[in-house]
């Protein structure tokens, strides 16, 4: 199984961290359920620095291909994720209702044993937010109209051409 990568969050911000890594699919288990198939994997960094208002944040970035199902014909959809996100780290409950508020940058709760991986599934959860489906003219449903109907339109050509072979002879 896997190991959990937990870090003590205000400390790894002072310390200036910097982790990198690669998660299989696999092993993100609250993703499976969005999931075609549970094949690839992500690679996230996670850096600790301190924001402009000196606020220690976490900068995050995730990388890869997932795999969703299209919610129109439920094919295999390919997702790229290409996240980056900076995250406050709260002291307080307060401090972090607070961040919310005003500038819209998102804030956790600082912790002395932030699961990261925890972290990097709860942002790739958010970044699907929006429905998935392929776009026009990819979805299997689409391209089956369209073979059908042009093979509607091949079958009703056939008759004519027959028709204006014969009229030449
Ligand atoms: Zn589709």
């Amino acid at each position: 199984m896997s190991v959990r990568f937990v870090i003590d969050s205000l400390d790894f911000v002072r310390n200036a961290g910097i982790q990198h890594g690669r998660i299989p699919l696999l092993e993100l288990a609250r993703l499976h359920d969005l999931l075609f198939d549970k094949e690839g994997e992500v690679t996230y960094q996670i850096r600790g620095y301190f924001d402009k208002n000196n606020k220690p944040s976490l900068h995050l970035e995730i990388k890869g291909e997932i795999h969703l199902s299209c919610q129109r014909c439920l094919d295999k959809l390919i997702h790229v994720i290409d996240l980056q996100n900076d995250l406050i780290l709260a002291q307080n409950e307060v401090e972090l209702n607070q961040n919310d508020a005003e500038d819209g940058i998102d804030a956790i709760l600082a912790s002395n044993d932030l699961d990261v991986m925890n972290l990097i599934e709860e942002e790739i959860i958010l970044g699907l937010a929006i429905s998935s489906r392929h776009p026009e003219g990819e979805c299997i449903v689409h391209q089956k109209d369209l073979t059908s109907s042009s093979m509607d339109e091949s079958q009703s050509a056939h008759p004519f051409a027959i028709l204006s072979s014969l009229k030449k002879h």
